[in-house]
């Protein structure tokens, strides 16, 4: 039975409460509600269609309801929907777990299975204190992150996250972690404006945090190249690296979240092969499963899997799990996945569309509201300012990112911004032309919303 979408409407306002959302401002509006999808494009109940401009939160990949993604969901579903890894193993998961080592940065050896990208951080945190208390090191309980960091809502992953606005309500729950400058070359925190010239004065500070709490840290955990939920912040090149040989010289556990930037959102299938870094533990979730089921993974070297191997009684074992870990019906969709981005050579086609993206967004940058563009593969951020020389933000309460992506719907594209930064984070097969539809659509809505310069 299908319903109005009147009734649908209503019953949302009635029984839904929605994430990072404002619930009284969203009860006076009428929600668009989506019913179907189609390569790019999303569907909403009256039948109108609206290109994904964030690739349905940061998730999808080769498009929506992809027969041959269907497929292998529908066979798994046909063969068991769930079995559980606490106690067996499971044709999917070891696939899959086989896959992810053979492509992921060298050393990361052993797939530890959650279900999405907040446990795959908490799953990381505390593989690595424990590890520490292995090595007979239990004082090492801190962890470095960088302002604006993003690694997810539940509380662990919120200690090392960066965003004031998510995260000061609940400051008195959270344990307590060091924060660095983040590599954000626009508001350099450090107050340098050339980033050519400062030879990354973050790093240098980022050291001297390291140096006064040597003893006490674990490990850094880090988005790698781009910041995505802390407003689509791009490192410069080299800092990542940089942050690595810093771990190594102090023997510091690096933690690399790619929860948004893994399976091809940088162009490469992770953002740490663009500086040929391998983290000892790394977080995957988002494009994992190309959009469809929630998974994720957290892999670890050798090293680390290795400290925990002891007697029953030594009660080394990592004391972690989660219900619906190593799903099947997501494990399988994962595989298809892979295979796709080989069989659509994939990744050279977000290379390519990654150019089309720079170009389009150069013309962007010339816009009088258009403070800052920043890139990374097919992410990018388009940060509105009210003073393009002064970069005097908008007052957050004027919502020009939302405002920017409301009148974006007009122009048939779904957009969701980061405070001032409006966003494009698309599927990763979309083709040439919806880019630029996508572009132009949301072109638009910024001109409507801060004047056409
Ligand atoms: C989205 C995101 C997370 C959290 O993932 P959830 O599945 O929403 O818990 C963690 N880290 C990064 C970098 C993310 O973008």
């Amino acid at each position: 039975m299908t319903h109005t979408t009147a009734q649908l409407q209503t019953w949302d306002k009635q029984y839904v409460w929605h994430p990072f959302t404002q619930m009284q401002d969203w009860l006076a509006d009428d929600p668009i509600v989506i019913v179907k999808g189609e390569g790019s494009w999303l569907i909403d109940s009256d039948g109108n269609r609206y290109l994904d401009g964030v690739a349905s939160m940061w998730t999808n990949v080769h498009g929506h309801s992809h027969p041959e993604l269907n497929r292998a969901l529908a066979e798994q579903a046909a063969k068991i929907e769930h079995s559980t890894l606490l106690g067996l193993a499971g044709e999917q998961s070891i696939l899959l777990a086989k896959r992810l080592v053979e492509i992921t940065p060298p050393g990361l050896t052993r797939v530890f299975y959650s279900d999405n990208g907040s446990t795959a951080v908490e799953v990381g945190l505390k593989m690595a204190y424990q590890y520490h208390c292995h090595r007979g090191e239990p004082q090492r309980t801190r962890f470095l992150r960088l302002q604006h960091a993003y690694h997810g809502d539940t509380v662990g992953a919120m200690s090392v996250g960066g965003i004031p606005i998510y995260h000061a309500t609940f400051s008195p729950l959270l344990f307590s972690t060091i924060e660095a400058p983040a590599p954000y070359c626009y508001r350099c925190p450090l107050g340098k404006d050339d980033p050519a010239a400062c030879g990354m004065a973050c790093l240098g500070e980022l050291e001297r945090l390291v140096q006064e709490h040597r003893g006490e840290l674990a490990g850094m955990m880090l988005e790698p190249l781009l910041q995505g939920a802390g407003g689509m912040i791009v490192h410069p090149r080299g800092y990542l690296r940089g942050v690595r040989e810093l771990c190594d010289r102090y023997g510091l556990l690096l933690i690399t979240d790619e929860v948004a930037t893994g399976f091809g959102r940088t162009g490469r299938m992770f953002a740490c092969e663009h500086e040929e870094v391998s983290p000892d533990i790394m977080a995957i979730s988002k494009g994992l499963c190309a959009g469809y089921l929630p998974l994720a993974a957290t892999l670890a070297t050798e090293k680390i899997y290795g400290a925990f191997l002891g007697n029953y009684a030594e009660l080394k074992t990592f004391f972690h799990g989660h219900t619906f870990t190593g799903n099947p019906l997501a494990c399988a969709v994962a595989l298809k996945s892979l295979e796709l981005f080989e069989e659509n050579s994939l990744l050279a086609a977000v290379r390519q569309r990654s150019e089309q993206l720079a170009l389009r967004l150069a013309r962007l940058a010339q816009h009088p509201q258009v403070g800052n563009v920043r890139q990374c593969g097919l992410a990018a951020g388009v940060e509105l300012v009210k003073g393009k020389h002064s970069k005097e933000p908008y007052p957050w309460e004027e919502k020009r990112g939302i405002r920017v992506c409301v009148a974006a719907r007009k122009h048939g594209v779904f957009s969701r911004p980061l405070g001032n930064t409006v966003v494009v984070f698309p599927p990763l097969a979309i083709s040439a032309a919806e880019l630029d539809s996508l572009l132009t659509g949301l072109e638009r809505a910024i001109g409507e919303v801060c004047g056409d310069g």
